[in-house]
């Protein structure tokens, strides 16, 4: 059995996380023994292996990097990814439904990001004109849309009524994706989710309930290697 060990300075006990990939981390309290740590993850043994057997089952096999092609559900695109070489920065050029990385494409990190920059580019153009005939169908106004690429959220609204719409929202289903603009327009008339809040969500959405589920699990859809997880 394979763990990393991470100490923390906020950590008062051991704490043993078992992620999707299977990777075990241990995070302990600073200066913990390490024949504490062994004897910790000794006692935790049954728990730890039956974490990672279930990962293994429910994980994804891991796929190619870079990929050989990028589904985006919310708007049916699937652009196939072509290397064609060369020395130098990354370059990303989308043609029809092709992808061409041309540069150093050993280079996996400089893949990475460059095709995370395609991905925030194709959010903006996609998620930008959904967002407003969204906010223009139901009356809604809002000051600007930023897109962010990060594991955490969604989206959010904030308090000058900017939107903030996660790039990853393109591999989600459309209905799903209509509901989050509808969430977070709302937040222009209710910061909070309060009940005006959700009955603001219905009046516009009614299956908002099940959408919300689906929401929250929408990580699955995001490829391992958006951010770097599981990747051959
Ligand atoms: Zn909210």
């Amino acid at each position: 059995m394979g763990w990393s060990v991470r100490e923390s300075q906020r950590a008062r006990r051991m704490v043993v996380r078992v992620f999707h990939t299977g990777r075990v981390e241990v995070v302990v309290p600073l200066r913990t023994p390490a024949r504490l740590i062994a004897g910790f993850l000794e006692r935790h043994r049954s728990w730890i292996e039956r974490k990672r057997a279930e990962a293994r089952r429910t994980a994804a096999p891991p796929e190619p990097f870079p990929p050989l092609a990028i589904e985006l559900a919310v708007c049916a695109e699937r652009w196939r990814v072509h290397l064609a070489g060369g020395a130098g920065p990354v370059r990303v050029r989308a043609a029809g439904e092709l992808l061409t990385l041309s540069g150093d494409t050993g280079n996996r990190g400089a893949v990475r990001l460059a095709l995370r920059r395609w991905l925030q580019e194709r959010a903006k153009a996609v998620l930008g004109p959904a967002l407003d005939a969204c906010a223009h169908e139901f009356g809604f106004g809002y000051e600007r849309m930023v897109i962010r690429c990060q594991r955490t959220r969604w989206g959010s609204c904030s308090a000058r009524r900017t939107i903030s719409l996660n790039a990853c929202l393109l591999f989600l289903p459309p209905n799903v994706v209509r509901y989050l603009m509808i969430h977070e327009l709302s937040h222009t008339r209710h910061m909070n989710h309060a009940q005006g809040f959700w009955q603001c969500v219905a009046r516009y959405c009614p299956e908002y309930r099940r959408l919300d589920r689906a929401l929250l699990q929408g990580w699955r859809h995001v490829p391992a290697w958006v951010f770097g997880e599981g990747v051959a």
